[in-house]
């Protein structure tokens, strides 16, 4: 019997070996919905591999979203806009009140992905997401999460544990 695996989706192997990186909301939000494919760093990275795309606790609230892209702006109108961005750490899941979209979490782990590639700035490069003078991480297979996975954020490429790789598995 043959197993088929979506190219998109992280292996088993992938899954506990990942790494996480911790991005603030709505950035975080931007990448697991597919519209921002780089992440911007002040340093570069030779890691390449699996990744979990965790969104981390502070909010920018006055990030222009629409001004990156206007398919991102209507994604968060669709999903109840930008007031809905919660925490899923403090989270209580009712009966009576619906757990909010996941990709609209913050201390969490939102969606799974590759980092298969580093690249300093230069002339404007993956404008309009990517900042000059820094280096972009290049992200691929995007996948979000099906539930937000709580947890705390950390800087770096931070080490994950076989619990938390579980919980993804269990959420991909
Ligand atoms: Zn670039």
């Amino acid at each position: 019997m043959t197993t088929t695996v979506e190219q998109r989706t992280l292996t088993q192997a992938e899954l506990a070996a990942a790494r996480g990186l911790s991005i603030k909301q709505p950035y975080a939000f931007s990448i697991a919905e597919g519209f921002k494919t780089i992440e911007n760093r002040t340093r570069s990275t030779r890691y390449r591999g699996p990744l979990f795309i965790h969104a981390s606790q502070p909010l920018l609230r006055t990030l222009p979203i629409a001004r990156y892209s206007r398919a991102a702006a209507l994604r968060l109108d669709e999903l109840g806009g930008s007031t809905n961005f919660w925490d899923a750490r403090k989270h209580i899941p009712s009966k009576e009140v619906a757990t909010p979209h996941p990709t609209l979490a913050r201390s969490a782990v939102i969606a799974t992905a590759r980092l298969t590639g580093c690249h300093r700035a230069s002339n404007g490069c993956c404008a309009p997401w990517g900042f000059p003078e820094m280096w972009h991480w290049e992200l691929a297979d995007v996948q979000p999460l099906r539930q937000a996975v709580p947890r705390a954020g950390a800087l770096g490429l931070w080490k994950t544990d076989a619990a938390l790789s579980a919980a993804v598995a269990e959420a991909t």
